[in-house]
């Protein structure tokens, strides 16, 4: 069997053009698994084909339509015709790009044109862009080129350089789009809104001046279950208040709505919530992050020497006593708690100062717990009943942000993936996945498109 793959082109005049795209088939009369259908290799073959009669038909075609003089229907006068190269998913196509002078009427426009630049303001097509910006926000740049390149006839055109450019551009315009006041109008009134804060730290560049730095995640929800990441690097954001603002407006953030801000208490992070914040704020410190010093505590505890049955009592009762220091601030009895807390340092610093073999465990225990006092003195101020906000509904764990930052941060930016970033790059790139992982990235490619300078968009 032989086959053909042909395009029919009809033109507005009503022409039609037919060109061959493929051809294939085998003489032998078996057939084999091999040979059934398209292989991977001849379907990106035809799509590249495809894709080059197709784009230059169009451009053709539009660039006809162009010539004529919108005033007396006469052809303008062709001054000159060059090429250009344009970038898609399927391959490079060349084009002709013709110029035309001003109309010998002189009524019309007296501009020459080049009606290519108005369908191909770039050298590639948005749809290029957003693709090579998604998967370098996802992968690292080499994996995303490869990836790219085994699945779309794209050849060479997908660079490693050309993918991280690429991928920061979109990133840049994505923040300037994300400070510019919002036109849409607000959707309705939230009765309430979550947002839970945290830092995370990206290795940087050795030639800057720090080993890494502090980004903060964002995590905001309404009462409708709508949810927003939002990330930057506070000192190459452009307006991150405002930039935050504007993603509470998104979800309904008026000056009556409550905003409940939860962190892990530092200052950095909350101060941000706090800012962007237009309604009433309350702020808790999380109970992802206190639950975690506590079970640090626990942790140390379990390795309390278990030789002798005293001492097996004697660690027993240190796990019980943690367990209800636990519990009081799960209730949000912070007196009580502290209380605790001091009444079981006594005995343990008495323990780590005399010479015994469990001084030594005694001592760590001791410093841990002091640790945790330490913490809950300075965060008092946002220790909640906890057991209550969790039975009616409200706000008190960052534990969803936590997994966010890991996904935002570590997946592509942490240490194992052996990547140092600028500030300015991490910024950037932060801005892309998380429009990602917001699943507002093709819409939002879309929007910052009025912000992106095109070598070859004309002057309007
Ligand atoms: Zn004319």
């Amino acid at each position: 069997m032989k086959w053909r793959v042909v395009v029919e082109v009809v033109r507005a005049d009503g022409t039609v053009q037919l060109q061959e795209v493929s051809v294939g088939g085998h003489t032998a009369t078996d057939c084999s698994p091999e040979t059934l259908g398209l292989t991977l290799a001849a379907g990106k073959e035809i799509l590249a084909r495809l894709q080059r009669h197709l784009v230059q038909a169009q451009t053709e075609e539009h660039c006809r339509s162009r010539r004529n003089c919108q005033r007396c229907g006469n052809q303008r006068p062709l001054k000159d015709t060059r090429r250009r190269r344009l970038t898609s998913l399927f391959g490079v196509v060349e084009v002709r790009a013709p110029r035309f002078g001003p109309c010998r009427c002189g009524v019309a426009s007296h501009r020459t044109i080049t009606p290519v630049a108005e369908i191909m303001p770039d050298r590639c097509t948005p749809e290029y862009e957003r693709t090579l910006a998604k998967m370098g926000a996802l992968l690292p740049y080499r994996r995303a080129c490869a990836l790219i390149e085994e699945f779309l006839p794209i050849g060479d055109a997908a660079a490693v350089e050309t993918v991280r450019q690429r991928t920061l551009r979109v990133g840049a315009r994505l923040e300037r789009e994300a400070v510019s006041v919002p036109t849409s109008a607000p959707p309705k009134a939230a009765r309430s809104i979550a947002l839970s804060i945290d830092g995370g730290h990206v290795r940087s560049v050795r030639s800057y001046q720090v080993r890494s730095f502090e980004i903060f995640v964002a995590q905001i929800s309404n009462d409708d279950g709508k949810q927003v990441v939002f990330s930057s690097m506070p000192a190459e954001a452009d307006r991150q208040v405002q930039q935050l603002r504007g993603v509470l407006h998104g979800l309904g953030a008026a000056p009556h709505t409550p905003v409940t801000i939860l962190s892990d208490g530092a200052e950095g992070p909350r101060s941000l919530g706090e800012a962007a914040s237009i309604g009433p704020t309350h702020h808790v410190l999380d109970w992802f992050h206190l639950s975690m010093r506590i079970q640090h505590v626990a942790q140390v505890a379990k390795g309390w020497p278990a030789t002798t049955a005293g001492e097996r009592e004697e660690g027993a009762r240190l796990a019980d006593t943690i367990e209800h220091i636990r519990w009081r601030l799960w209730h949000g009895q912070l007196q009580q708690a502290l209380d605790l807390i001091g009444d079981t340092l006594v005995p343990l610093d008495t323990m780590a100062e005399a010479a015994s073999p469990i001084a030594a465990t005694a001592g760590k225990v001791a410093g841990v717990l002091r640790g945790l006092e330490t913490y809950v003195t300075g965060q008092s101020e946002l220790i909640i009943d906890y057991a209550t906000a969790r039975r009616t509904d409200e706000p008190i764990s960052t534990a969803t942000t936590e997994s966010t930052v890991q996904w935002l941060l570590h997946r592509r930016m942490g240490a194992q993936q052996q990547m140092r970033w600028s500030p300015r790059g991490a910024h950037l790139m932060l801005k892309v996945r998380t429009s990602v992982v917001n699943g507002t990235f093709n819409v939002d490619h879309a929007h910052a498109e009025r912000w992106a300078r095109r070598p070859f968009r004309q002057a309007a």
